[in-house]
């Protein structure tokens, strides 16, 4: 009898492709091991073995394999129902699902470029002759291209041989230049060393006799590390001495100190655990024995906190208990760059159990990781990471932490598979009978929802932590202000009176402005006209420090124009603002402060954002102006103001949840102000007072904003109450997109009916010479999800039968956001 196995290749096709296997090799395969074979005419690929069985493909001959690449499964069970269950759901193939999901440098192929790892250390007596031979010649070039491996090695030999040097750690595989991704580089301070010795200590005592201020740091310093001889924070040293960074600032200057940075290190994790005990407060115990007891029941539940309520101390001990019983836990952020605290918060309490994956690490980090998981060693017990860490390989997943489960960008966009990290970890906790809490101080309307209908069980923490109030909201009509001219800048007078008390107090203020750049539209006074991008049809963002208009879809950018390209006129005026226009109108208004703008824009270098937060903590920016990238969940301790700049331009966008997430959006920003005793303040500028959403988010009134969306999801026809799938089509060519569009929509409504909306433009129609057009199917209750796709799946077929529209891409966004 032969044997067959289907393996899942890394390419976008509908099907498992089946390969025929020798009794021997049935034996010892089994499914989740890799192994290389044919496909296509030369092409060798790497291939998961998903099934082995008995029954030869009836279209194709069978193809015998290449090379066996594991010697155990490098997949567990779980993984492979779970890429199924993706696979499915979101409608793609489980190829892509293979892409996304395993490390590059487990995926092997013939067009793989091979190098020896820059901290390599090969050990000759530990290297077969085979291995010695690549690495001999690697160490003469820089890289290899497999065919030229080929010519060291028997074919047959060359990709297992090039495997045991993978998991070896000498090579790489595919490496692409990664920026490297650290958490945090912490500022340390010494003095410099020729102070150090006893008379040089006085002199020096003596010259800043007449600095009071910057003596008492000396002073400071040297009592702290008369008791510790660990490296001294600087800003242990600025609480401690309680001086202002500016006084620290000039003793550097002055070369009297010096700073150092240190990394906190990513995956080995060096400083001490801290061990502080957490004592959840009554509250807390409370949510947390109800989530426990949830948690018995296989209930998800949904933890529905204030902000600073103190759910990342229950979330720390909810993953003690898991972690206590033996078992791995897996806390998912939305964004990992914007989680620098957090994951201190974990290391000081857990050590080196825990392990951060991120799609940002070079891949042999990301390959570490994944064998830590594979092995379930007692590093990386904790998983803490972006939305890609539901693929690895759990073995004894206990727990999953679904932290800011409001967060679109869970969602992955593109390329394929376009899933969402929340609702896929739901199914993955499932296929490990694992406990899952989904978190936040906004919850979405789709989990609220599932709260209410008993399908997720609802725990709610009302107060924030230690009894500090909520922030008071206040809303600014600057409708009134413009008309009665009583606005400098974008500033309503309130909004500075405000800034200059806080400044006065010595606290920090936060403002929030959603766009970038400094202002979005340039438009002539005469004829009207703005200038567009090229090749998107956008207009262009003006943006100041470089004096250019730029487009923010492709990064087209030419010189500002003095005069209208259109008619010529030089009466030139601008349209709405940008966070740029912001921080420079404060720079004007308060030239003494230092004043920091975290934005698309200033956080793209290395570690730019981690400098501006840190920068932030320290206390050395007084205000900070950004984009939402405010808004998530950072804890700063002395903010007491925090300012909308602008609430209507969130309202206004058109999308059936922009009113749920301005709500969310703006609740989360405020949530940034008086985290501690004080109580702090929000302003909340707008054009419209009376907006239901800026009365809600005065309010907090969170349950109000759910029912009144729900009613609007209702009668519209949106989720929750109905499934969406939207099919974007996208064509060079202009007429093509439309008639292939339209034969599309005309498919589907034969089959759906009035369930399908469009063929539309949406708003941005070309991006980079492309034409984007959508058609949205809606999907009833009560109507089968599984057949509904089916469905689509075969008048897709049938769409890419057609010849003239090949040159149409269909995206499928299943559950878009
Ligand atoms: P949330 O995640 O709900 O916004 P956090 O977990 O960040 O709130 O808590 C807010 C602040 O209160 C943090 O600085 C945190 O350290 C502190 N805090 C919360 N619970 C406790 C506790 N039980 N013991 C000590 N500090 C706590
Ligand atoms: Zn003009
Ligand atoms: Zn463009």
């Amino acid at each position: 009898m032969p044997y067959f196995a289907d393996l899942i290749l890394p390419l976008p096709l509908e099907k498992r492709f089946t390969y025929s296997l020798t009794p021997e090799e049935a034996g010892f395969i089994q499914p989740g091991m890799r192994l290389a074979v044919q496909f296509g005419k030369n092409r060798i690929y790497t291939g998961i073995v998903a099934e082995i069985h008995q029954n030869p493909p009836e279209l194709y001959e069978a193809k015998p394999i290449h090379q066996i690449l594991d010697e155990k499964p490098l997949l567990t069970k779980e993984q492979l129902a779970f890429w199924k269950w993706i696979a499915s759901y979101y409608l793609c193939a489980e190829g892509d699902v293979m892409r996304a999901a395993l490390p590059g440098a487990f995926l092997l192929e013939s067009e793989s470029i091979v190098k020896l790892r820059k901290d390599a250390q090969p050990e000759t007596a530990e290297l077969n002759d085979d291995e010695y031979l690549v690495i001999e010649a690697l160490q003469r070039q820089s890289s290899m291209k497999i065919q030229e491996v080929e010519q060291l090695l028997d074919r047959k030999k060359v990709l297992p041989v090039l495997n045991k040097l993978v998991m070896k750690d000498l090579v790489d595989l595919n490496q692409e230049i990664y920026e490297q991704f650290r958490p945090k580089e912490v500022r340390y301070v010494k003095l410099n060393p020729d102070y150090e010795p006893e008379p040089e200590m006085h002199r020096l005592l003596d010259e800043l006799s007449r600095a009071p201020k910057q003596r008492e740091i000396l002073l400071s310093y040297f009592s702290i590390t008369a008791k510790s001889k660990k490296a001294l924070k600087t800003k242990k040293l600025l609480e401690e001495s309680g001086a202002s960074a500016g006084v620290l600032k000039s003793l550097i200057d002055k070369g009297i100190f010096e700073e150092f940075y240190q990394e906190t290190d990513r995956i080995n994790f060096t400083g001490e655990i801290s061990n502080h005990e957490i004592n959840l407060n009554k509250i807390q115990q409370h949510a947390f024995d109800e989530i426990q007891q949830n948690f018995k029941e296989d209930k998800v539940c949904l933890l529905h906190g204030v902000t600073s309520s103190g759910k990342t101390e229950i979330y720390i001990k909810l993953i003690e208990e898991a972690v206590n019983r033996g078992q791995q836990a897996l806390y998912l952020l939305p964004e990992i760059a914007l989680t620098t605290q957090l994951i201190k918060r974990l290391q000081d309490y857990f050590g080196d159990k825990v392990l951060v994956y991120h799609s940002k690490y070079s891949l042999n980090e990301r390959v570490e990781i994944y064998k830590h998981v594979l092995n379930n060693s007692e590093k990386g017990k904790i998983i803490i990471g972006a939305r890609s860490c539901i693929f690895l390989p759990f073995q004894d997943l206990g727990l999953i932490v679904v932290d800011e489960e409001h967060e679109s960008t869970f969602k992955q966009f593109d390329p394929a598979p376009r899933y969402h990290a929340r609702d896929s970890a739901v199914v993955l906790a499932n296929l490990f009978k694992a406990s899952i809490v989904l978190g936040t101080a906004t919850p979405s309307i789709e989990s609220y929802f599932n709260a209410e209908h008993n399908k997720y069980a609802l725990v709610e923490l009302t107060r924030r932590y230690g009894n500090v109030l909520m922030p008071e909201v206040e809303i600014v009509d600057i409708k009134t202000a413009h008309r009665k001219k009583k606005m400098t800048g974008h500033f309503s007078e309130r909004l500075l009176a405000e800034i200059k008390e806080s400044l006065k107090e010595d606290e920090q203020v936060i403002l929030f402005q959603n766009r970038r750049g400094f202002s979005p539209i340039m438009e002539c006074n005469t004829c009207g006209h703005s200038p567009q991008c090229p090749n998107c049809d956008v207009s262009l963002t003006y943006h100041n420090h470089n004096n250019q208009l730029r487009c923010h879809y492709c990064g087209y950018h030419m010189a500002m124009q003095n005069q209208c390209m259109a008619c010529g006129s030089n009466e030139i005026t601008t349209k709405g603002f940008g966070t740029e226009q912001v921080e420079t109108e404060l720079k004007a208004l308060f030239p003494k402060h230092s004043i920091a703008r975290m934005d698309q824009d200033t956080t793209r270098g290395k570690y730019a954002y981690e400098k501006i937060i840190a920068a932030f903590e320290a206390h050395e920016t007084d205000i900070l102006v950004g984009t939402q990238m405010l808004t998530k969940g950072l804890d700063f301790r002395k903010v007491s103001l925090v300012g909308i700049m602008n609430a209507d331009n969130l309202l206004n966008f058109p999308d059936f949840r922009a009113h749920e997430r301005s709500f969310q959006l703006m609740l989360q920003v405020a949530g940034r102000s008086g985290r501690t005793k004080k109580r702090g303040k929000v302003l909340i500028q707008t054009f419209n007072p009376h907006h239901q959403i800026i009365q809600q988010v005065s309010t907090g009134a969170y349950t109000e904003m759910y029912k009144e969306q729900l009613e609007d999801r209702y009668q519209y026809q949106y989720p929750p109450y109905y499934r969406l799938i939207r099919l974007t089509l996208k064509c060079r060519d202009f007429s093509k997109t439309n008639e292939a569009a339209d034969w599309l929509a005309r498919a589907l409504e034969n089959v759906f009916d009035r369930y399908v909306l469009g063929p539309e433009f949406p708003p941005v129609a070309r991006i980079r010479n492309e034409y984007y057009k959508n058609i949205l199917i809606k999907i009833p209750q009560k109507q089968s999800l599984g057949k509904t796709k089916k469905m689509v799946q075969r008048i897709l077929n049938s769409f890419r039968a057609i010849g003239a529209y090949r040159a149409v891409r269909v995206i499928v966004n299943v559950d878009p956001q």
